[in-house]
């Protein structure tokens, strides 16, 4: 399996626009981050998980789909429908053309990006300009991607402050951006896994994510050998996280993600 970090900020991005503080204005390529998504790909079968303002750039710098990149998509896995996660759903436009690309979440998400994206599912005149994409709620068995079923995802439901939102399991990897708890049922359902990436914003504690010290912390509780903290703010460099993570989260093997990480799990 493979794991590639389309982008690895919170929603504003890195750096912030009308910001020099010292992350936003960094020489280390690591501190320009776009907003949290992840592809994964597994024997030939492959998902994106949101599609937030960046898409299009994301897809390009990944090489989606491109002589030597990764195949296009079989499925877009939601998060939820933040406008950080879900706002550049129109760019997946060149990845319908041959087929309509199914979309998964949950059934709010998907509600919310019916409500927002709503001429998608309008009929009009022929030719281009929508995204061909099909809402499809996400069963908590989970979803067999590809045409063998070679990648499995299952949805892992979070709490996102108040808000629902679903991390996504891919064997012994996860992915929970957007949380500021997991529900104690979630934990079975991450039972065995090794790879964990994981919102952690910034050190001090937000209502709606977890800090780095409570992303270490769930890291822990689910014993994660190897600990990847994204959805990461401009409070910290990417040389400080990875000093907070050496002394706080070095036996979860945690250390902050960067745009264009690409591992083979
Ligand atoms: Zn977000
Ligand atoms: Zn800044
Ligand atoms: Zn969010």
């Amino acid at each position: 399996m493979r794991l590639t970090f389309l982008g690895t900020g919170t929603s504003h991005g890195m750096p912030v626009i009308g910001c020099s503080c010292r992350a936003c204005s960094s020489p280390d390529g690591r501190d320009a981050r776009y907003r949290a998504s992840i592809l994964v790909e597994e024997g030939g079968a492959s998902a994106v998980v949101d599609a937030g303002p960046e898409f299009r750039l994301q897809a390009l710098r990944a090489r989606i789909g491109l002589p030597g990149g990764p195949p296009p998509p079989e499925a877009l896995l939601l998060t939820h429908a933040h406008s950080d996660h879900v706002n550049g759903l129109d760019d997946i436009r060149p990845l319908t053309m041959e087929r309509v690309l199914p979309v998964y979440g949950e059934r709010e998400t998907l509600d919310e990006t019916a409500r927002r994206f709503a001429y998608a599912f309008r009929k009009t005149q022929e030719g281009g300009g929508k995204p061909r994409i099909e809402l499809r709620e996400a069963p908590p068995g989970g979803i067999e991607i590809g045409a063998l079923g070679e990648l499995k995802a299952v949805p892992v439901p979070l709490l996102h402050g108040s808000i629902p939102a679903l991390g996504w399991r891919f064997g012994r990897l996860a992915y929970l951006t957007d949380a500021s708890a997991i529900p104690e049922g979630s934990f079975r359902l991450l039972e065995g896994v090794e790879v964990l990436v994981v919102d952690g914003l910034r050190a001090r504690p937000h209502e709606t994510h977890f800090s780095f010290g409570q992303a270490i912390a769930a890291a822990r509780r689910i014993g994660a050998a190897s600990t990847w903290i994204t959805h990461i703010c401009h409070e910290a460099t990417h040389e400080e996280i990875e000093a907070y993570c050496a002394a706080e989260g070095a036996d979860v093997g945690a250390r902050p993600a960067w745009d264009g990480l690409s591992l083979e799990l």
